[in-house]
């Protein structure tokens, strides 16, 4: 069998979450009634012009900035031609040679190693409006309400080896446009979409392979799934001695399958040209200063902070600052109860865990910082014990009650009584006397069945400390 590589590069798209669109002063918000949102230039009347939105500049630079891109200092807009109903001019303002940011990286991470992938360009265009296909309908409509909503482009080098790597680079892109708060995230709703490109070559070749051009997915796993599929698509159709041709193909999740769309369209097809309506956008080195100044934490610097600030261990950290949410959701958890660890911990195993098991995104979780703060309080006061504590976290996630509260009704409370825990303690050691005869001739793991019997019979509500205390004393007699 011959050796071969696939070589992947990725081009995403985010939408921008301004206020307003990137030419026109129409609102970008999403689910407005049909084309409320549209005006003489987003409709490509005669005789309008764009004017550019500062805000849109301003994210480009921040994202050109955390990408470690180079920010051009007059950068040109360009017409891109083609013919589709949600495009009413006949061509996206877009940018071509001079695009704004350039030659940047992102650091990956995939099986413990550290990659660099590059980053050829960050350029600002406007979004297409949207078709709407009816089932049963001989029309289609058109909706422009998302039509000159600001996107940026970020197009990668062709660095990526494997499905994993492109997966690790989406997420730490997606992670860091939501740190920039640039862009929302929304991956189904398509504010974060990726087109992902992948050749295959022979391991020692000069020249990478023809591409093929995975359109619009729209979560990590299609990326890698497709990808994968693709990959050995096109190894199989190699070494049965067959030619690659390059194709926009898409991905079909239900059958698992990449199929074809259109032949690939080259540039030439577009007939870019500068565009005379926009002034070169020219960005001076008190603009970007002024961005430096008031860039927000980036993911890397939040890590940090949570080392230091909180001597959370490494891994605690990396998992807090996943998502900018999850590290937020954490911060305003300990204004109500500071105890980092406790609260890292009950976030990264009790509450991923559950929003695993329900396939959740951290955004919907039911349980408030708040909540999750009282409950660590609740243990770290000794009023419940942590098996308890599991139980009330059941409730809350299902409920949305407070802790305190179904404490109280559930009669949870910790007993701490001990002349309670002794009668426990008594009974127990009574109604077993093998195992302690057992224990007493040396079999001291039996200990801890003494303090499983205990826990049981007080339906696990003694203090396990005190339990373990006492019972320790109790055979020492
Ligand atoms: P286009 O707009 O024609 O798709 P772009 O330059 O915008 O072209 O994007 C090309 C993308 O394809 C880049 O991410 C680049 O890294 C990637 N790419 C280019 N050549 C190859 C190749 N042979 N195999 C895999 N990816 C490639
Ligand atoms: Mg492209």
């Amino acid at each position: 069998m011959s050796d071969l590589t696939a070589i992947i590069g990725l081009e995403v798209h985010i939408q921008l979450a301004t206020q307003s669109k990137i030419f026109s002063s129409s609102a970008t918000e999403t689910g407005q009634a049909p084309n409320s949102l549209t005006d003489p230039v987003t409709l490509g009347l005669p005789g309008v012009l764009p004017v550019l939105n500062k805000a849109v500049v301003d994210y480009a630079i921040k994202l050109g900035l955390a990408t470690n891109c180079k920010i051009r200092e007059k950068s040109i807009f360009a017409r891109k031609h083609y013919t589709y109903p949600d495009l009413p001019k006949g061509y996206q303002i877009s940018q071509h040679d001079k695009p704004t940011c350039y030659e940047g990286w992102l650091n990956i991470r995939v099986n413990k190693q550290s990659k660099k992938i590059g980053i050829t360009r960050i350029q600002l265009e406007e979004d297409t409006g949207k078709n709407i296909h009816l089932a049963n309908e001989p029309f289609s409509l058109i909706d422009l309400n998302r039509a000159g909503v600001p996107l940026l482009e970020i197009v990668s080098e062709p660095d990526m080896r494997l499905p994993e790597e492109a997966g690790a680079y989406l997420r730490i892109l997606h992670q860091l446009v939501k740190y920039l708060n640039i862009c929302n995230g929304n991956m189904e709703e398509g504010n974060f979409r990726c087109d992902a490109n992948v050749s295959v070559m022979q391991a020692n070749a000069q020249e990478f392979g023809t591409r093929v051009e995975i359109k619009n997915l729209n979560s990590f796993k299609h990326v890698e799934k497709a990808l994968a599929f693709e990959i050995e698509q096109q190894k199989k159709l190699i070494e049965q001695g067959v030619t690659i041709i390059q194709e926009t193909k898409l991905w079909d999740e239900v059958n698992e399958v990449t199929k074809s769309m259109r032949s690939k369209e080259y540039s030439a097809d577009y007939r870019f040209f500068p565009e005379p309506d926009l002034l070169p956008l020219i960005i001076d080195e008190n603009w970007i200063a002024n961005i430096k100044d008031n860039m927000p934490e980036l993911p890397s610097q939040t890590f940090e902070r949570l080392v230091d600030t909180y001597k959370l261990d490494e891994y605690s950290a990396e998992l807090l600052i996943s998502d900018k949410y999850v590290a937020d959701y954490f911060e305003k958890a300990l204004t109500s109860h500071y105890n980092p660890n406790g609260i890292s911990n009950w976030i990264t195993t009790e509450l991923f865990g559950r929003l695993n098991k329900e396939s959740m995104e951290f955004l919907d979780c039911p349980v408030s910082p708040k909540s999750i703060a009282i409950l660590v309080k609740l243990i770290d006061t000794g009023i419940i014990s942590g098996k308890i504590a599991k139980t009330v976290f059941d409730i809350m996630w299902r409920t949305g009650k407070d802790p305190q509260s179904i404490v109280k009704e559930q009669n949870l409370i910790q007993i701490s009584d001990n002349i309670f825990i002794q009668e426990i303690i008594d009974s127990v050691l009574k109604q077993n006397p093998t195992q302690l005869q057992t224990y007493k001739a040396g079999k001291v793991q039996l200990f801890s069945y003494f303090v499983g019997q205990a826990m049981k019979a007080s339906n696990d509500k003694v203090n396990p400390e005190l339990l373990n205390e006492m019972l320790k004393k109790t055979l020492e007699q």
